[in-house]
């Protein structure tokens, strides 16, 4: 008598049990995979390098040129070692996506962003970032367009087209933003970016400083004037959206090596 009742509640536990488990496949809907999910991210490494010229200047004469300046090969050897390690060119937009929709950024991501507007980034630079497919900023200043030495109107359009390119504005003048009026600032910040939207038909979203100076105001006014990120030459790799109109670079220079610029760029391997 009492087995039968110790197997009668058996049966019933089983009983409830296959029904939950049936209720719930039936009721409860399929979960994605984490994968599909996406957060946005707080902070992002991603070296941010800083160009100036890519060409062949002699130190003896022009030392000061020459510090600013890496030549075509080496800059190919850069390039070069990049895809070696696995690293991603990617942009200053994908960052921002980053950060505001969670979209996820390749293993090894890196940008390269060209101050200035020379014209070798156009004869010298572009034709290597071709070859290797790689992605570049170029941070022009809008009234330096036509002059001697910097992109041409036409060269702008050119690069403009390519999708491997980024314009950006440096301001209208490369002026020391701290030494501004509020209004004059207003002009700097707005005017490049205007003018260049209107000669390229597509927005600019992305500004750097001229040598690196701001301030936490200057930030803000660049925020205001509808630009989504600001670079500085601040030293860093890590970027959170707190810092977006603040963020860090690692320069480049004429004498960096590529053991140093292996150094620059994995400092904890060495
Ligand atoms: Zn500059």
């Amino acid at each position: 008598m009492k087995k039968l009742k110790i197997f009668s509640m058996i049966l019933i536990v089983a009983t409830f049990t296959i029904f939950f488990v049936m209720l719930g496949e039936v009721s409860v809907p399929k979960v994605s995979a984490p994968s599909e999910i996406l957060t946005p991210l707080t902070s992002v490494h991603v070296p941010v390098l800083i160009y100036h010229y890519i060409r062949e200047v002699d130190p003896k004469k022009d030392f000061l040129g020459a510090d600013l300046s890496v030549s075509p090969k080496n800059f190919d050897e850069q390039l070069t070692w990049l895809e070696e390690k696995g690293y991603t060119t990617i942009t200053l937009d994908d960052i921002v996506s980053a950060w505001e929709k969670g979209t996820p950024l390749p293993e090894k991501p890196i940008i390269l962003t060209f101050d200035d507007g020379y014209d070798d980034f156009a004869t010298n630079a572009f034709p290597i970032l071709q070859k290797h497919g790689a992605k570049a900023t170029t941070y022009v200043v809008s009234s330096f367009l036509d002059k001697p030495h910097y992109l041409s109107t036409k060269q702008l359009l050119e690069l403009a087209a390519s999708p491997l390119i980024t314009i950006a504005s440096h301001t209208e003048h490369h002026a020391d933003l701290r030494t501004l009026k509020m209004s004059k600032l207003h002009e700097e910040l707005i005017n490049s970016k205007s003018r260049l939207e209107k000669l390229i038909g597509q927005p600019i979203r992305h500004f750097a400083y001229p040598y690196g100076r701001f301030t936490n105001g200057i930030a803000q006014e660049t925020e205001k004037a509808g630009y989504s990120t600001a670079t500085t030459t601040l030293f860093g790799y890590n970027h959170t959206p707190k810092n977006r109109f603040m963020m860090r670079r690692v320069r480049i220079a004429g004498a960096t090596s590529i053991s140093k610029f292996e150094k620059l760029l994995e400092p904890d391997l060495q």
